[in-house]
């Protein structure tokens, strides 16, 4: 394939650049990494993060809940900074649970999935207030006992597992068979569950999977949540507050693929909402989402350490790698390896002389590649290399003890 045929990569126009240097957060590349105190780092733009939600809420109907994935990026500065423009927060461990609640999120928008959820860990969600998402008939009994020990009530929705799938989804979290969610066919049972325990009933959540770029297949999937929510109106106990028809909202990691277009996704839910104030009065639609809020804000950035060739093919070694970006390896889901966007971020000036690259990181491991066979400008030692859409599942997903390099920095700029 020519170069000019092949597939590119969405541009990453969201960060400027002065200088010949990419700008985050308002500062050069090379002066934030000496206010961060050096490489390597993951550095997310405040205003990207709010923009980005203000234009998703612009997009989507009103009065519909936008919550927030925490397990995309626990960092509790951009979690601070999230807690005041989503209307509520998933939570799927103890750990983000504290993360939530010291940003000062309300526990009544706060709930709580998993499908292990241990029992101090369901403990101290009940005494925090927040809600529960049972998973399993198992786990509801261990809630019903909980809250028959403490007195205290437990608010509880059931994340069910539909007997259909997210098409095109990066990764499938429902249909066939699952840890994830109660199967609809024990719904009854579920439901029967809820009651003899007289836990606090909320609602479903659906979630069908994650990383979806075709507009089509997400709206089918909340389509089809939403017939399986009315197929079984009959059954719900009074007083459903929350039906979360989940998320899967993707971005664009790799070469050809393209943003998501938010125009059919949000008059479809429109349409939903307006049947839901009909069928179930005073039940709110939710959606929860993770990289598409947090993603396109955050660069991880490293230093190349060496530059050398082996046998024709150059390599470029930074002092970064997967074991603080697991997902750039291509380690983290994806079947056939592919690059994630790069840029050599203190030589961003167009017109320069090009070259194709691999880059690497440190660990003395095949698998340590952020970057094979690329076109960028020529780079050497000290030169900083940026990975885009890096502000998801970043340095909580990737195996930071690995081979014991220093661990990764992070910034909110
Ligand atoms: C991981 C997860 C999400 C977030 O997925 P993204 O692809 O980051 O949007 C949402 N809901 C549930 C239940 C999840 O497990």
């Amino acid at each position: 394939m020519s170069a000019a045929n092949r597939p590119r990569h969405a541009p990453m126009d969201q960060f400027g650049t002065e200088s010949g240097e990419l700008v985050i957060g308002g500062l050069g590349v090379q002066r934030l990494s000496t206010r961060i105190g050096g490489t390597p780092f993951y550095a997310y733009d405040r205003g990207l993060l709010s923009g980005r939600i203000d234009a998703l809420r612009a997009a989507l109907p009103r009065g519909l809940q936008l919550h927030y994935a925490v397990k995309a990026n626990p960092m509790p500065a951009v979690v601070d900074l999230l807690a005041q423009h989503v209307d509520g927060m998933d939570i799927a461990s103890a750990g983000e649970l504290a993360v939530a609640l010291n940003a000062g999120v309300a526990p009544a928008n706060i709930s709580f999935a998993g499908p292990g959820k241990r029992d101090e860990e369901l403990i101290q969600a009940i005494a925090s207030g927040v809600r529960l998402h049972a998973e399993s008939l198992g786990e509801l009994e261990r809630i019903g006992r909980i809250q028959r020990d403490t007195g205290w009530p437990a608010r509880i929705a059931l994340r069910i597992n539909p007997d259909f799938e997210l098409k095109s989804a990066g990764m499938r979290m429902g249909g066939g068979a699952k840890p994830f969610g109660i199967d609809v066919e024990a719904l009854p049972t579920a439901l029967e569950l809820v009651r003899r325990h007289a836990l606090k009933w909320e609602g479903l959540h659906i979630f069908a999977g994650s990383q979806n770029l075709k507009a089509e297949a997400i709206v089918e999937a909340q389509q089809l949540s939403w017939q399986l929510v009315l197929a079984h109106l009959e059954q719900l106990p009074p007083g459903t507050r929350s039906i979360n028809l989940g998320g899967g909202f993707g971005i664009p990691y790799f070469p050809g693929e393209k943003h998501l277009d938010l125009a059919p996704i949000a008059k479809n839910l429109a349409q939903i909402q307006d049947q839901a104030a009909q069928a179930l009065p005073g039940a709110k639609i939710e959606i929860e989402l993770g990289r598409y809020l947090t993603g396109s804000a955050g660069v991880y950035v490293c230093r190349v350490v060496e530059r050398k060739s082996s046998r024709g093919k150059i390599f470029l070694i930074t002092d970064g790698g997967m074991h603080h970006h697991l997902p750039a390896s291509g380690n983290f889901g994806q079947v056939l390896r592919k690059n994630y966007p790069v840029a050599i971020a203190n030589r961003m000036e167009a017109n320069l002389p090009l070259e194709t690259v691999t880059i690497t990181g440190p660990l003395c491991t095949p698998l340590d590649v952020l970057a094979d066979q690329v076109e960028l400008p020529r780079a050497d030692v000290g030169d900083f290399v940026a990975v885009f859409q890096s502000g998801a599942y970043g340095a909580s997903a990737s195996p930071q003890a690995f081979l014991g390099h220093p661990e990764v920095r992070e910034a909110l700029v």
